[in-house]
C-alpha cells in the first residue's frame, strides 16, 4: 500500500496518471487530504466511486497508527503515533485559552543523542530519524482525530530537528505550502547546533527559532547539556546574532528553571549579562520531573524572583504554563513509552 501523505503535488500527479486518471485529481486529492483532513476515501465525495475503489485497493491516506492517545484535564492531547517500521513518536496538540491558535508539537526523531541530562527522550537513547512524511503524518493525525485545522507548528517533540535538518526542512516547505500555515507560525526549537543554526538563515523561509539554552554559565550548562562541549555559549550567541541580523526576527529563548541550579539570583544575572546584545523572548519553563529525581523544582518564590530579576533589567519574560503535566506531555516529558 502507498501512503499517499509520502507524495509531493508533482509526485500525487504522476501517480494518479499511471493509474490511468486526470492530473486535476491530485489537486483534489490534497485538498481532501490536507484541507479537509478525511480519514478515508469515500468521504472524498467529489472523486467518482469507481476511481475511490480502486484508490482503495493501492493507496492509504497515512501508514501509522495512533497507538494511544491520552487527554489532559487542560485539554492538551498527547497521541502516541505508529509509524510503519513499528517505531513511535509522540506528539501533542495544545491549545492556550483566549487565543484561536491550535499548536501542534511535532517530534523529528525517534529518540534523541543529545543526551541532556534532565530530558526524558535522551534517557531512551536515539532509534532513527524521522521522514518528512512522518512529521507531517504527526500534524495530519491530530487535524485527522479533532476535526480542528492546526494553526501552528511548533518542533519541540521528541529529538533534535537540527540533527535531522535535511528532512525537517523539507517537511517545513510542505507544511507551509500544503497545510498554508505561515512561516511564522512554524518554530525549531533547538539545544543550540551553531552551525546548523547559520544554515538554516540560507532557506528560503525561515522558520521561527526557539533555543534550549537553559543555563548561561558554561560550567554548568556542561554538567546538564552536553552540547555546550562542542558548540559553547560564545559560539551559540554569535550563531544568534547571526540569525537576528539576518532575518529580522527575534529569537526565543528556552530557560529551564531547575531548583537550587539554574534557577538563583547569580543564573539570573548571568543569563541578562548573556543576552544584553539580544534580541530574544524569554520563556522560562519550570523543570518538570521525568522520574530520576536528581533535579528538582523551582519553588513559586524562586520562579517570581527569577522573572522580576530579569524584567527588572528590561527583559521580556513569560513563564510557561505546565500543559499536559498529568499525561506526562509536558516539557520534556515525551519519551513513548508504551
Ligand atoms: N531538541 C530540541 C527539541 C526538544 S524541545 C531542543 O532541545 O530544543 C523540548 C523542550 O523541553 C526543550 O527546551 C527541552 O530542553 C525542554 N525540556 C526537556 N526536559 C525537560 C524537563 N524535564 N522539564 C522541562 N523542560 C524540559
Amino acid at each position: 500500500m502507498d501512503a499517499l501523505v509520502k507524495f509531493s503535488l508533482d509526485e500525487l500527479e504522476k501517480y494518479v496518471e499511471n493509474m490511468g486518471e486526470k492530473k486535476f485529481r491530485a489537486k483534489q486529492l490534497f485538498s481532501w487530504i490536507y484541507s479537509k483532513s478525511v480519514s478515508n476515501f469515500d468521504l472524498m465525495s467529489d472523486i467518482n466511486k469507481d476511481f475511490r475503489e480502486k484508490l482503495k485497493n493501492c493507496a492509504v491516506i497515512l501508514d501509522t497508527k495512533i497507538k494511544k492517545k491520552q487527554v489532559s484535564s487542560d485539554g492538551t492531547i498527547k497521541y502516541l503515533i505508529e509509524f510503519s517500521d513499528g517505531n513511535c513518536a509522540e506528539c501533542v496538540l495544545m491549545r492556550f485559552d483566549n487565543r484561536s491558535n491550535l499548536s501542534a508539537c511535532v517530534s523529528s526523531q525517534v529518540g534523541c543523542y543529545m543526551g541532556c541530562d534532565f530530558c526524558a527522550t535522551a534517557k531512551r537513547g536515539f532509534v532513527r530519524n524521522l521522514e518528512p512524511y512522518e512529521i507531517l503524518s504527526q500534524i495530519l493525525t491530530i487535524q485527522q482525530d479533532t476535526g480542528l485545522k492546526i494553526t501552528n507548528v511548533v518542533f519541540m517533540g521528541q529529538g533534535e530537528p537540527l540533527n535531522n535538518y535535511d528532512n525537517v526542512c523539507e517537511a517545513i516547505e510542505r507544511i507551509n505550502k500544503y497545510l498554508n500555515i505561515g512561516i511564522r507560525r512554524i518554530t525549531i526549537s533547538t539545544c543550540g547546533i551553531a552551525p546548523k543554526i547559520k544554515q538554516l538563515c540560507e532557506m528560503e523561509l525561515v522558520p521561527t527559532l526557539a533555543i534550549s539554552l537553559h543555563c548561561a554559565d558554561s560550567n554548568t550548562r556542561r554538567q546538564i547539556m552536553p552540547v555546550e562541549n562542542k558548540y559553547n555559549l560564545d559560539e551559540l550567541k554569535k550563531s544568534l546574532i547571526y540569525y537576528c541580523d539576518k532575518t529580522g526576527k527575534r529569537v526565543t529563548l528556552e530557560y529551564v528553571l531547575i531548583g537550587g541550579l539554574t534557577d538563583t539570583k547569580e543564573m539570573a544575572q548571568k543569563l541578562c549579562d548573556y543576552i544584553n546584545d539580544l534580541k530574544c523572548n524569554i520563556n522560562l519553563i519550570p523543570y518538570n520531573p521525568i522520574g530520576v529525581d536528581k533535579y528538582k523544582k523551582p519553588t513559586k518564590k524562586d520562579i517570581m524572583i527569577f522573572k522580576y530579576l530579569l524584567e527588572s533589567q528590561g527583559k521580556k519574560v513569560t513563564v510557561r504554563l505546565e500543559r499536559g503535566a498529568d499525561i506526562d506531555a509536558a516539557c520534556g516529558q515525551l519519551a513513548g513509552k508504551i
